[in-house]
């Protein structure tokens, strides 16, 4: 393994049963980081854990039971996270390494330049060997504004900081044909980029996190489509980064990435969902074309909706309602109107400004 890696730990990677922080488990991870980094290996870190850590640490404080669910989120974050970071910080420096605590919202993704400002930040900390903690700022994010899991951040993170590689520890050993728990389920070792794993992963919540299964692998589809491998492992299973590292035989999914990687600002945009101002709907065969690489033409938009303007993302959607790509758009949402339909018009969204929905495939009426 080479290059640059971003590592997520999940909740229920750190949590005991009781919802106490497992130091134990926290302490292994660290070693095993501490010895990728002396591999020469830069390494950011994707950590949950506050919120559980929190609510292990209050437990029976009066009063706590009455909280709603925003108001506990914040108390237990708040209190969890200087807790995990904490720890962090001893263990990182019991191997002479430091490590710095990043929080991030959202919102800090939302525009470019905040965007940039992050990215340059983490690049600062790395060239100087410092090893970034990234985790939600879970105190202040706004309930309709968060992340669905840390699993999407840590695909912001991997995208932003062009790593080579994307490791999700969870609880189990990847992803599974069905439930993990039931005995006909089987490990699912390799998706490549043609492949359609709603197909075979179970559309069953299991406890990984706020987001679930198949939430897991929509992430890892996007991320390897923007050219980054995605690993999915068990991170309570011994020694299993350097494993990994050493190509050894351990249970794990592997997500290959896209033969071509994507630009930084594709990168940018393949996480843009939540940031999107407005929808372009466009007929089949304009969705077709773009599949193929082409920019998005007014005379294949059926609807514009929203108010945008010049530069903001849209979604761009197809008939039957599916999201085929996001995109920077060259005009307003007005000029786009009255463009709409027509022929001989300039594009609404360059291809080089555009991202593909890994998912359009499988989502949409294939010809
Ligand atoms: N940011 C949350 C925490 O640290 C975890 C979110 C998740 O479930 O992935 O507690």
């Amino acid at each position: 393994m080479k290059g640059r890696i971003v590592v997520k730990v999940g909740s229920n990677v750190l949590t005991r049963p009781d919802g106490m922080l497992d130091v134990t488990r926290q302490s292994a991870i660290v070693d095993q980081i501490a010895e990728l980094t002396k591999r020469g290996l830069e390494v950011v870190l994707v950590s949950s854990g506050a919120v559980a850590s929190g609510r292990g640490e209050l437990r029976g404080m009066p009063g706590t039971e009455r909280l709603d669910a925003v108001e506990a989120r914040q108390l237990f974050s708040a209190v969890g996270q200087a807790k995990l970071i904490n720890r962090y910080y001893e263990l990182f420096r019991e191997h002479n390494i430091h490590c710095g605590q990043v929080l991030a919202t959202k919102e800090n993704f939302a525009d470019r330049r905040s965007y940039l400002n992050q990215q340059g930040c983490m690049n600062t900390m790395l060239a100087h060997k410092v090893v970034p903690v990234v985790n939600e700022n879970d105190t202040v994010s706004l309930s309709e504004l968060m992340f669905t899991d840390n699993d999407e951040l840590s695909g912001l993170i991997a995208g932003m900081m062009n790593a080579d590689k994307l490791i999700i520890l969870s609880n189990i050993d990847g992803m599974y044909t069905g439930n993990p728990d039931d005995h006909d389920s089987v490990l699912i070792p390799r998706i490549r980029p043609d492949d359609d794993p709603s197909a075979f992963v179970s559309a069953e919540k299991s406890s990984l996190g706020r987001g679930g299964m198949l939430s897991k692998c929509r992430i890892a589809r996007l991320v390897a489509a923007e050219g980054i491998e995605v690993i999915i492992a068990n991170g309570r299973r011994e020694n299993i980064l350097t494993a990994l590292a050493d190509n050894a035989d351990v249970p794990h999914t592997v997500f290959e990435a896209a033969a071509r990687p994507a630009s930084g600002l594709k990168k940018w945009i393949a996480h843009s969902d939540g940031f999107a101002k407005g929808s372009i709907h466009v007929n089949q065969g304009c969705a077709e074309a773009l599949t193929t690489g082409a920019s998005l033409l007014p005379v294949g938009v059926t609807a514009v909706e929203g108010a945008f303007k010049t530069n903001d993302i849209v979604t761009i959607i197809n008939p039957e309602g599916h999201t085929v790509a996001w995109g920077k758009a060259t005009c307003d949402s007005g000029t786009a109107q009255e463009t709409a339909g027509k022929p001989g018009m300039p594009v609404l969204v360059h291809a080089d400004y555009m991202f593909l929905n890994p998912e359009r495939l499988y989502s949409s009426p294939k010809s």
